[in-house]
């Protein structure tokens, strides 16, 4: 087929792709191909197709036939990235949706583990789980919602079960994997004929391979997820603080000795404005859904009273909030564990209303806010460090902030930093850049009920655009100089820069022999 007219040669790609799939299945619509070409942040080239496989087979046929027909494959999940991590660069290209491979296809209860189809979402996956008392011990983004358990595990997230197990990797013990001559690969111990999932190190860590990979190696298909009993009761802490280097000293305190089940917060001032543009009717829901995951009546009270006690008021002061949300297996391990947390804020914060601490626990798969409350597009970049290293990144920020902070205003570009734990030792620090711009339609396609009316448009702003882009470009140069790390690399972060060149090598002789013609996400990873 190759090396023939190009339009002859893409008519026979649709061709192969519709046998693959069905006609439903392999969309060529305007509509869906530029969809699927649009991240959070941006759009580059657009697919000749989308296609959603909806089994290991289909999807088996449908690399074989980008294969065939020397086509990328750009493997899409939720969508819920901003790395250009899936976005076509090429003009001979499909995008691979994965929301149709969504069955659960086994759950052992006895054995803890469970294996879901690649583009399960994790409030589904969780939703399912909750039925048996159990759940993974990493369960999820905050995007969770929409983001997939193939597209997290291929990326690497952070957030719940980040504070004890640290990234989502933690809960993969095996992965089917299609291949790009539409081969199948298992790893972990399901890797032999009628043997249990059940454990990931036997022998070289395989899972961990194709971890991480940000999809260059394969597509996953199913993920087998490591499993732990629901905790009994649970909540959430939430502290004030003026400085910095304090909130970092506060926050490696409890995370090192595990306390805390998730960690996150942000400067007060985000909140103040998110506050602000947020309705009453809003805050209503809000404290509707706190009080109806209370675990009883009385506990139920007692969360709405402090809710509606401590309003907004810690709003008010302090530069920084911090939550941590903990679990107990009873009212008095919580009890101890509470106390823990505190004894290790001591008096570096201020403990103030644990509201939001309160929702996130709640409903900890929101509708994903991919524009700000006001409707300003949004681009978040992250870095992590050791604890020792958090303060002087935040610093050298702070300074190049102040250079470019008339520009910015002028521009209509602002930047706020949130932050969170993977693990005991990661200190995840990241910028949140807004602007002002036109949205994209995968903007108006996915825009939160909650937000129609609150959040507009805004009018195309070429200039703040551009500023954007450079100030990712050199806030990923600052992050290096500080000794960063990633997740969700995609084609963003510079994994293959001055990379041990043996490990490289490695690496670029897996890729090479997993995908010899470069199609399956070409550019990730940089290699
Ligand atoms: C509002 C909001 C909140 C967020 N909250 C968090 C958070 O709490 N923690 C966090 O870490 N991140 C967060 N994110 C970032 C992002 O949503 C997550 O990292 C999420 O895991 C992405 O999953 P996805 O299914 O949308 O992946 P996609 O964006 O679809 O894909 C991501 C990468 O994985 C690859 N991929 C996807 N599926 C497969 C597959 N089956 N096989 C091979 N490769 C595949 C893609 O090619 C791409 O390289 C948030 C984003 C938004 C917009």
């Amino acid at each position: 087929m190759r090396g023939q007219d190009p339009g002859a040669d893409s008519a026979a790609l649709i061709h192969a792709l519709v046998r693959a799939v069905g006609r439903d299945c392999a969309d060529t619509s305007k509509e869906a191909r530029e969809l699927a070409s649009q991240d959070v942040y941006r759009s580059i080239d657009m697919p000749l197709a989308v296609v959603r496989p909806g089994s290991t087979q289909e999807a088996q046929a449908v690399l074989r036939a980008c294969h065939e027909h020397a086509a990328a494959t750009f493997v899409r999940g939720g969508g819920m990235s901003y790395t250009d991590a899936f976005l076509p660069n090429r003009e001979r290209s499909i995008v691979l949706d994965t929301g149709r491979l969504n069955a659960v296809r086994e759950i052992n209860a006895e054995d803890l583990y469970a294996t879901v189809e690649a583009g399960c979402t994790w409030a589904a996956v969780d939703a399912e789980l909750a039925a048996h008392g159990l759940r993974p011990v990493f369960w999820g983004p905050m995007s969770g919602r929409l983001a997939t358990v193939g597209g997290a595990m291929s990326q690497g997230a952070v957030t719940f079960g980040s504070g004890r197990h640290g990234p989502s990797a933690s809960a993969a013990l095996g992965l089917e994997v299609v291949l790009a001559d539409g081969s199948v690969l298992l790893t972990g111990s399901g890797g032999q004929p009628g043997h249990s999932p059940f454990f990931r190190e036997y022998g070289p860590d395989l899972t961990g391979l194709f971890c991480g990979d940000a999809g260059a190696l394969g597509v996953k298909t199913a993920v087998t997820l490591k499993l732990e009993p629901r905790p009994a009761t649970g909540e959430g802490l939430s502290f004030s603080f003026n400085d910095f280097s304090l909130l970092v000293e506060a926050i490696r305190n409890v995370s090192r000795h595990g306390l805390a089940t998730e960690v996150f917060g942000a400067e007060t001032e985000l909140m103040r404005q998110a506050a602000g543009a947020a309705a009453l009717k809003q805050d209503a829901r809000n404290l509707f859904t706190i009080m109806r995951a209370a675990s009883g009546p009385l506990q139920a009270l007692r969360k709405g009273l402090r809710v509606v006690l401590g309003g907004r008021r810690f709003l008010k002061a302090s530069e920084y909030l911090a939550h941590f949300l903990t679990e107990g297996a009873d009212a008095e391990e919580l009890r101890m564990t509470l106390r823990r947390i505190r004894r290790a804020v001591g008096e570096r914060g201020v403990e103030v209303a644990n509201t939001m601490a309160e929702y996130a626990r709640a409903a900890p798969f929101p509708p994903p806010m991919i524009v700000s409350p006001t409707g300003r597009r949004l681009l978040p970049l992250h870095a992590i460090v050791p604890f020792s290293r958090a303060s002087n990144l935040h610093e050298e920020y702070l300074q190049y902030m102040e250079v470019i902070g008339a520009e910015c205003e002028q521009k209509q570009v602002e930047a706020y930093v949130v932050y969170s734990t993977s693990g005991k030792a990661g200190f995840l620090w990241e910028v949140v850049i807004y602007w002002e711009d036109e949205w994209l339609s995968f903007h108006r396609r996915h825009l939160p009920e909650e937000m129609s009316g609150v959040a507009r448009e805004g009018r195309a702003n070429p200039e703040g655009r551009e500023l954007v882009e450079r100030m990712r470009v050199e806030l990923i140069e600052l992050m290096y100089r500080h000794g960063a790390a990633h997740l969700q690399i995609g084609r963003a972060y510079p994994y293959a820069r001055d990379r041990d060149p043996g490990a490289l090598r490695l690496l670029r002789s897996v890729k090479q022999q997993l995908d010899p013609l470069g199609l399956i996400n070409p550019g990730a990873l940089g290699i």
